[in-house]
């Protein structure tokens, strides 16, 4: 039997199945497609994947060879300036999804993860002690846990029966990936023009992004679209299409906004669009899913372990669900402010005032880079719940920072005032959590006597405020042996 079946081989799965590789499970990813797509939905990295990347040590690899912007917009009000006193990554890397699947399964293969292509997960059946799973024509397999990463028409979902509520599509949109004759002087996504929205990015030398937004009508989704189709949407809006030619992808979406209403039945686990679909604006979706994936994956690992309790694994949802729901509110405001009108002209006026004072843009940047994301974590000290800052650190091994502490996968227990307790507290953790002395310059920790970190970098304790360590421990990383 594996230890864990991922239906679904996009960056989704593929990054639960490197987080669970990582922590020495046993698992097999599962994908419909005979091969990779070489065209790409997403262009956006935010900054905390960025971070949960270089938790790991990969940061490097994605960065490398991309453009970084250093600002990002809301509803196409711009700028949104990273603070960059937050984060050591404080842009938005415009890195095309086909590049970062790649990445991410060559990193699988470094670790060993079996993906078998052309093989679609078609049935499910669970008991107490694992599910056996049907894929067309081949022999059904047997996991202990099955994980739905299969996008927004997921089987896994359906198969489980968990409802999908949300809203209809309000509006079409389209995409080519093409090369100007004539690109305008200031490309810009998305401008506004009466009969609705069109505009084009430079994302890789030479290649731009086209895109074309009509509201108030909506395209049968199962009609693809033709290149034809879409150069006569975009000189109908913008008056122009640049000289576009040579489209390498085109496609068409909606602003369908839907979440899981259960990313966990029993031995079965919903992540990524599988759980929760919304616009693209602000470029969330990808982000959003990886971020599930490093909540679930070191969960799901200390199931398979033997030190995680249900309430450990029932905390994906009750973690994540919340922000999948913060980040459809936020598209749907997003494209409530980009509909056509005076009504609207007049509300964009008023917020692009206000993004102006730096409170609100700190807020927007903080909601769609997710570096704002806590979790409702048992504690009265202000970073518990919170990401780990990235803090420069000194240790017995020499210099460092905390995001290197993770690249294991295991908790850190950072002692940051060389207290002999905290060694005798975490003996029974082991193995599990690494207790690391350490000095460090960063004003984010003063006054911070020591911090318990989830292998996903988000804080579950810090002294002196919150006193109970062991109980903590228990929580998050099962009984002491
Ligand atoms: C135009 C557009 C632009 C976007 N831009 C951004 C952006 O800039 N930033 C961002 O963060 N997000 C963006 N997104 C969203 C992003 O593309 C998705 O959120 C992301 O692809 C979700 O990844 P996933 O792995 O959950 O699902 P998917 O990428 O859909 O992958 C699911 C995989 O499961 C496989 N599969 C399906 N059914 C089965 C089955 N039964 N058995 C086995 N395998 C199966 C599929 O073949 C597929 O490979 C954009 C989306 C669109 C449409």
């Amino acid at each position: 039997m594996t230890d864990v079946v991922i239906a679904g081989g996009g960056p989704v799965g593929l990054m639960l199945a490197c987080e669970l590789r990582l922590a020495g499970v046993d698992v097999l990813v599962l994908e419909r497609l005979t091969e990779r797509v070489p065209h790409s939905k997403a262009l956006g990295m935010h900054a905390r994947t960025l971070e949960v990347l270089d938790q790991r040590g990969l940061a490097e690899r994605f960065l490398e060879g991309h453009k970084r912007a250093p600002t990002t917009h809301f509803a196409g009000l711009r700028p949104l300036e990273f603070d960059a006193s937050a984060t050591r990554h404080p842009y938005m890397l415009l890195i095309p999804q086909a590049h970062t699947e790649r990445l991410l399964a060559e990193r699988a293969a470094e670790l060993g993860v079996e993906i078998r292509y052309g093989t679609e997960v078609t049935g499910l059946a669970q008991d107490a002690d694992g599910v056996d799973i049907e894929v067309a024509g081949g022999a059904p397999l047997r996991a202990r846990y099955l994980v739905g990463c299969d996008g927004s028409r997921s089987t896994v979902r359906r198969l489980l029966g968990v409802d999908f509520p949300g809203t209809p599509a309000t509006l079409t949109a389209m995409i080519a990936d093409v090369t100007l004759d004539d690109p305008p002087a200031t490309p810009a996504l998305l401008a506004r023009h009466p009969g609705g929205q069109a505009g084009v990015l430079e994302y890789e030398s030479g290649m731009y992004r086209a895109m074309t937004i009509e509201y108030d009508t909506v395209a049968d989704p199962d009609v693809p679209v033709t290149f034809d189709e879409f150069k006569a949407t975009f000189r109908r809006i913008a008056g122009t299409d640049h000289g576009m030619r040579d489209a390498i992808w085109v496609s068409r979406f909606g602003d369908a906004a839907r979440q899981a209403d259960r990313y966990r039945v029993g031995r079965v686990f919903l992540s990524g669009d599988a759980a929760h679909i919304h616009n693209p604006s602000g470029g969330q979706g990808l982000n959003l899913g990886v971020q599930d994936a490093v909540n679930l994956g070191w969960k799901l690992a200390a199931a398979v372990h033997g030190h995680a309790g249900e309430d450990l694994l029932d905390s994906y949802h009750t973690e994540r669900h919340p922000v999948g729901a913060r980040v459809l509110q936020n598209t749907h405001a997003q494209v409530a402010l980009s509909r056509p009108g005076h009504a609207v002209d007049a509300l964009r006026e008023l917020f692009a005032e206000l993004i102006r004072a730096e409170e609100v843009n700190r807020r927007l940047t903080g909601l769609v880079s997710a570096l704002d994301v806590r979790y409702p974590v048992d504690g009265a000290h202000p970073l518990t719940g919170a990401r780990m800052p990235d803090a420069d650190l000194k240790t017995a091994d020499g210099d460092t920072r905390m995001s290197r502490l993770l690249h294991s996968g295991r908790g850190v227990l950072l002692d940051l005032t060389e207290d002999p307790a905290l060694r005798s507290a975490a003996a029974g953790w082991a193995g599990r959590v690494d207790l690391v002395p350490a000095r460090h310059t960063d004003a984010r920790l003063d006054g911070v006597d020591a911090v318990l970190v989830r292998p996903d970098g988000y804080v579950a304790w810090a002294a002196p405020t919150d006193v109970t360590l062991p109980h903590a421990l228990t929580t998050w990383f099962g009984p002491a042996r």
